[in-house]
């Protein structure tokens, strides 16, 4: 006897219309499908020195406690993150990425009838986490491919777009997948517009390749404008992608609200230690931003060698536009042992994301991209 059950029509409606986030290729599933070695994954903006030493004795010194349930309430790195920032400890919410408190955020401050703004081309995860609690999202269109800042977010736009029914709206800065950066100036003017009961949610995954000269402390911002909640992450310039690990600063009563929501356990006690002692190698940091102003550097020129066109980019990745047959592309790269990031389902069907590698992996992969060209 078989029951058929449309099991799509007993979930949470919205739900229908979402498709699971699709991740860069590992590098073990292109080993298994075409029995390649020495494969190159420029494909998730991982940072492609490794984690550091220091990181590596601290989840050694720490691999007896896996028996016991982490410390629900990061302190230790709480307060390290507190005396690294200058925010009280209270402003801190921990995250399984920062992925997690994005989605923490949605289902604290969104909800059905609810509307959260955010720009096209904007990270995926705005939107997965907007659908899954059944929100409104409303898309503001991004700077035109010919005007200053092509594909960035559209400040003015998005302030366009703001109704009574907005809750929540998203800024990735620098943004992913198009590496756009909006100047401290500009954001703030526009925080200074937004009212007070929106939340603005700055998320700055790839803050630490900034160039430290163009870098504000965007923490000081929280004292003029509690709506904000800043989202960071141990994933990119930290080199902890796989150890899962983010925070929001925000205000206190922000954070309490999240907390929550959150999940009992969401920070594992190898990312706690881990991003204790990470956030103690500056070294690392500075070693991770260098190699990656070189690695940009010998990207665009190889793409201008190639005459190909390409996005400038302030994170440790770049988009460049290989014409419509960027799949076929991607797949022939994958071919050569080089796994890119197609970004079609961010509506840029000609564009290839990559992240900066090793100057040896990305002179690998614009051989790579010579021969398939
Ligand atoms: C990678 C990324 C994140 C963070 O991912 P986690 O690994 O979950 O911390 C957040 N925002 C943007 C824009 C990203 O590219």
């Amino acid at each position: 006897m078989s029951i058929k059950n449309n099991f799509c029509d007993l979930a949470f409606e919205p739900i229908n219309g979402l498709f699971p986030y699709q991740p860069g290729k590992p590098i073990d599933e292109l080993q298994r499908e075409l029995g390649l070695d020495n494969i190159i994954k420029l494909a998730s903006n991982e940072n492609p020195l490794g984690p550091s030493e220091r990181v590596k004795k601290a989840i050694q010194n720490s691999l007896n406690d896996i028996s016991m349930y982490p410390d629900g309430n990061g302190f230790y790195l709480k307060k390290a993150l507190s005396e690294k920032l200058g925010v009280n400890a209270d402003m801190i919410t921990l995250g399984n990425g920062s992925n997690d408190v994005l989605d923490v955020i949605a289902r604290v401050f969104l909800s059905m009838g609810r509307e959260c703004i955010y720009s096209e081309y904007a990270f995926v995860v705005y939107s997965i986490a907007t659908q899954s609690v059944g929100a409104t999202a409303r898309v503001a269109k991004a700077r035109l491919p010919d005007e200053l800042d092509a594909y960035g977010h559209d400040l003015e736009a998005m302030g366009k777009l703001v109704s009574e029914k907005t809750s929540v709206i998203f800024i990735a800065n620098p943004n992913n997948p198009t590496g756009t950066w909006i100047e401290p100036d500009q954001l703030e003017q526009f925080l200074k517009k937004i009212p007070k009961h929106i939340i603005v949610v700055l998320d700055e995954a790839y803050c630490e390749y900034l160039e430290p000269q163009n870098v504000v402390d965007t923490t000081r911002w929280l004292q003029r404008y509690p709506n904000l909640i800043i989202t960071r992450t141990f994933s990119k310039a930290y080199g902890l992608a796989g150890l899962r690990i983010g925070y929001a600063v925000s205000h206190p009563d922000i954070a309490d609200l999240l907390n929550r929501v959150r999940h009992p356990f969401n920070v594992n006690s190898l990312g706690l230690v881990a991003a204790e002692a990470a956030l103690q190698d500056d070294a690392y940091i500075d070693k991770s931003r260098e190699l990656n102003k070189q690695g940009l550097q010998q990207l665009a020129n190889g793409f201008e060698k190639l005459a190909l066109s390409y996005i400038p980019s302030a994170g440790n990745f770049i988009s460049l536009n290989v014409g419509e047959k960027a799949a076929d592309i991607y797949t022939k790269l994958l071919h050569e042992a080089v796994i890119v990031r197609p970004i079609a389902g961010y509506n840029m069907p000609d564009y290839l994301r990559v992240s900066v590698g090793l100057a040896e992996e990305n002179e690998v992969l614009l051989s790579a991209l010579k021969k398939v060209i």
